[in-house]
């Protein structure tokens, strides 16, 4: 039978997948000697067990009692023992961290009788019946599901005017009769006096909590499984509300926004550790904590400096001061921004914690793409109504809004919104996730609002205190009596913590114009330098640009591009040059068709010479032209009502071209156009469209010194469509004196499943995933993102659309078995990608893992890529990015 329940002297760091982080990480500070109150950790094993069977395993009732009970040799007191009570608290904790997402419940083990206890053994009568009222209170919330409005009513309607800490014995006592009274009449039942009861319930409910809908929606964001199950963490009680000598507080070891290091954290006196991440009451800079109780203050830094150098990294805390004595609640390897994240890499390589290697793996290259976000230009023009905190970076404006709902609302209409609200909570995620930015009016930098935005990427300005926030009347007031209603758009700098009136124009950022040339100059910059150039120094993956003018073709290489892997030569049809495809299209003869061709040619040589000309020495895969003629023809409707209406006018016919155009529209309209008549299939049926093509990059390979092209045919799924092209193109560019190797385009299922006869005819091949996607799922790209994939994210079908990041088990076999195949046909074939996902983090893992030689990506991810393919060398193969 396997183990289920772990003594926090058992487990250790690398126990996450079973521990969850909290547990693994209070086991790993218990083991080096700092001071953990004792506890036991419930596997995700067993959580796994309840949610597939819906009740605990066999024997885990009875593990938990031994590790009570050895709790409670260890604490000299049994649980809610009534003359003197141990306590316990019941917290949730996942292998991967998902801040207030999951329940906790402290106080465990109180009663009628067990707070009479506490009250003498503490000597404190306030402080038992203080704590009573919060276990009722967060029992009757998590575990009974009472509304917890129910219960802030009543306390707001007995406190009045004053603060918590007003309320004195017997208004606790009588709030804890309330409450018991709000939990008879919700659930029909008493409140179970019984402790272990309690607890039971307690495991219960943080299990359930896993299956929380904003626990889905978080996991769904942060693409975290659905199948982990969340672990639970059983520890002795240590109090922070005894009295002003206690307090609670959180704190990272360096600044998280900005990764400079020094005292970060807030601490709240008389509190419970809750208070201080939900922001319900403001607290005090930790550095007060010096003036407030200089040896805990002391010990708490030689802490903080002991598990930086243990984690190597940036960690957060939780503690509680325990009338003077200090606690440690738990630590991890703390969430940052994007900027902290390259800051912090390089900072711990100097300090010699780490080497290059890591600093590579500890960035990301979403956290690059953040980065790369413009800021606030200049903000002059604007009124700023206050500063808040800079919680999370970046510059964003919009709509102010009130509620989470509403936000999801107008974001729903295209609208972007800045979610305006007293203190966020677990439930305003929706609200958070829809809105370009949060500005709250309470909390720290390790409140919710603040924790959340920054591990979404999302620009927060959090503790505005200026502002005065009504959530009910749907305004707020600043300093002047500046009144903000809801619709008024204001602006947010999480950078500076600004808030302004209006809309602020943005500016490029620093790291964008580093990528454009410009000198590394502040330490965010040189960090960013630093770690490109050592993941380019140790990948293996090439990467290339898709871009398809001379322009983006200048800037990708810019960015780091190597060359180009996808011109789409379709773009260079339209506008002015759409009458030549037309003359084209409407060609009677092949002269006719020859005389159009002509008209093109030119031009095309014009356009490739550019792209060649700006990648000069680098390769330049070209591919031929793909979509559907008929794309470039007007629409059905419209010229069909054009032509006839001309014909109801009286003495006059439709102009003869219409109706030709009309006659052609009608001929070549297809049911299913992404599956008709288009790629390949189109150079072989219309003569001369793609020799002229052929010849235009002759021509324009031969004007421009160090020109490399390569000529790409698109939607080849048999190799005999692709020997005729290749036939006819070799003898085009024998006749010119030009050399370029010719591939296809591997974005057709048939294509990948005969990829080893394919390869005899292709010197490269590139994988098309967005069509290969497309047609190994049957889904309409163009339709089905917009149209149910939020049903089906919902329904967990897939975690992440397949269009946005490579399906492993279904695109990427096929891709898989094309590359082995097309290599053993012919070993050194050159293959790349040039879907959208050549850009995205997760597929550039999957790339190196099944050998490509290279990724091509917009322009704008190139520094993504090349920093995602230094880290895929660096992990293990097809290592996922999460
Ligand atoms: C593809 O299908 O992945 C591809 C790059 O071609 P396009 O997007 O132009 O169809
Ligand atoms: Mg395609």
């Amino acid at each position: 039978m396997p183990k289920y329940v772990y003594d926090f002297t058992e487990g250790n760091k690398d126990l996450k997948d079973l521990l969850g982080g909290k547990g693994a990480n209070l086991a790993e500070m218990t083991n080096i000697g700092l001071p953990v109150p004792p506890g036991f950790t419930i596997t995700t094993e067993a959580c796994r067990h309840y949610l597939r069977h819906g009740g605990t395993p066999d024997g885990l009732a009875g593990e938990i009692g031994e590790h009570l009970a050895a709790l409670e040799a260890r604490m000299g007191k049994r649980l809610g023992q009534a003359d003197d009570p141990l306590l316990v608290s019941v917290r949730s904790g996942a292998r991967f961290s998902m801040p207030g997402m999951m329940d906790t419940v402290l106080n465990i083990g109180l009663n009628d009788d067990s707070v009479l206890g506490l009250a003498k053994q503490s000597g404190n009568d306030r402080f038992a019946w203080d704590s009573y009222r919060r276990l009722i209170q967060m029992f009757g919330k998590t575990v009974l599901g009472i509304d917890d409005e129910l219960f802030e009513d009543a306390m707001d309607d007995l406190k009045g005017e004053r603060e918590d800490t007003d309320l004195d014995t017997a208004d606790l006592q009588r709030l804890v009769e309330t409450f018991k009274g709000i939990v008879r009449e919700r659930t029909g039942r008493d409140f179970p006096a019984d402790p272990r009861t309690q607890m039971d319930l307690a495991v219960r409910a943080v299990f359930d909590s896993w299956n929380a809908p904003r626990a889905i929606l978080y996991r769904r964001q942060e693409r975290i499984p659905a199948d982990l199950g969340t672990a639970v963490n059983v520890v002795a009680m240590v109090f922070g509300n005894m009295g002003p000598d206690s307090g609670t507080g959180v704190a990272f070891t360096r600044d998280p926004g900005s990764g400079r290091q020094g005292v970060y954290g807030d601490y709240l006196r008389n509190a419970q550790g809750e208070d201080v991440v939900a922001g319900i009451r403001n607290t005090v800079p930790l550095q007060e904590l010096e003036t407030i109780n200089p040896p805990a203050y002391r010990e708490l830094l030689g802490i903080m400096a002991t598990l930086e150098r243990h984690y190597r990294d940036l960690c957060d805390i939780e503690f509680t001061i325990e009338r003077g004595k200090l606690w440690m609640l738990q630590t991890r390897v703390g969430k940052r921004t994007a900027e902290a994240a390259f800051c912090i890499a390089t900072q711990l390589v100097d300090e010699g914690l780490i080497d290059m290697d890591e600093a590579v793996i500890r960035v990301t290259g979403d956290q690059l793409a953040q980065l790369m976000f413009p800021r606030f230009a200049a903000t002059a023009g604007n009124r700023r109504l206050t500063t808040g905190m800079n919680a999370s970076p970046g510059a964003a404006a919009g709509k102010a809004v009130f509620s989470s709902e509403r936000a999801v609302e107008l974001a729903g209409r295209g609208e972007a919104v800045i979610l305006v609200r007293r203190e966020t909570n677990p439930d305003d995620l929706a609200g958070m996730i829809a809105a370009q930015g949060v500005l709250t009016s309470r909390g720290g930098k390790t409140s919710h609002a603040a924790v959340v935005a920054r591990g979404m990427g999302k620009t927060c300005v959090c503790g505005a205190e200026e502002l005065d926030v009504d959530t009910h009347a749907r305004r707020f007031t600043a300093p002047g009596g500046i009144v903000v209603n809801e619709g008024e758009v204001i602006s947010i700098d999480g950078g500076t913590g600004a808030v302004y009136l209006g809309e602020v124009p943005v500016t490029a950022s620093p790291v964008a114009e580093y990528f454009e040339g410009e000198p590394a100059g502040d330490e965010l910059v040189r960090a960013v330098d630093r770690i490109m150039t050592h993941a380019d120094s140790v990948r293996r993956l090439a990467v290339r640009a898709n871009a398809d003018t001379a322009e983006d073709a200048a800037r990708a290489r810019r960015y780091g591009a190597q060359g180009i892997g996808l011109c789409r030569t379709e773009h260079m049809f339209l506008g002015e040059r759409r009458r030549l495809v037309e003359d084209l299209i409407l060609a009677a003869t092949p002269k006719e068709r020859q005389v159009a061709l002509d008209a093109l040619e030119p031009l095309q040589t014009g356009d490739f010479t550019g792209i060649f000309t700006a990648m000069r020495g680098l390769p330049v895969t070209i591919r031929l032209i793909d979509p559907p003629l008929h794309e470039f023809l007007p629409d059905l409707t419209d010229l069909a009502v054009k032509v006839a209406v001309a014909e109801e006018r009286a003495g006059e016919g439709a102009d003869d071209r219409d109706r030709r155009l009309l006659a052609a529209v009608k001929r070549l309209h297809e049911q299913n156009p992404m599956l008709g008549l288009r790629g390949v299939r189109l150079g072989l049926t219309i003569p001369g469209l793609f020799a002229m093509q052929v010849r235009a990059i002759a021509a324009a390979a031969r004007r421009v010194e160090g020109a490399r092209a390569e000529i790409m045919i698109p939607l080849v799924g048999a190799v005999q469509e692709l020997e005729i092209v290749r036939e006819e193109a070799e003898r085009i560019l024998a006749e010119a004196g030009v050399e370029a190797a010719i591939g296809t385009m591997i974005e057709v299922p048939r294509a990948a499943l005969t990829a080893g006869q394919i390869a005899e005819s292709a010197e490269f091949f590139s994988f098309g995933t967005n069509d290969l996607t497309q047609m190994t799922w049957g889904f309409s790209r163009d339709d089905v993102e917009s149209g149910f994939f939020g049903r089906y994210l919902d329904l967990g079908v897939f975690g992440v659309s397949p269009f946005e990041s490579i399906d492993r088990e279904g695109v990427g076999r096929l891709m898989r078995i094309a590359a082995e195949e097309g290599r053993r046909t012919r070993p050194g074939l050159k293959i790349g990608i040039c879907g959208e996902h050549g850009g995205d983090p997760d597929s550039v893992h999957f790339c190196h893992g099944i050998g490509l030689d290279y990724v091509s990506c917009s322009p704008f991810r190139i520094p993504v890529a090349r920093l995602e393919a230094g880290r895929a060398a660096l992990t293990c193969a097809e290592s996922d990015t999460r």
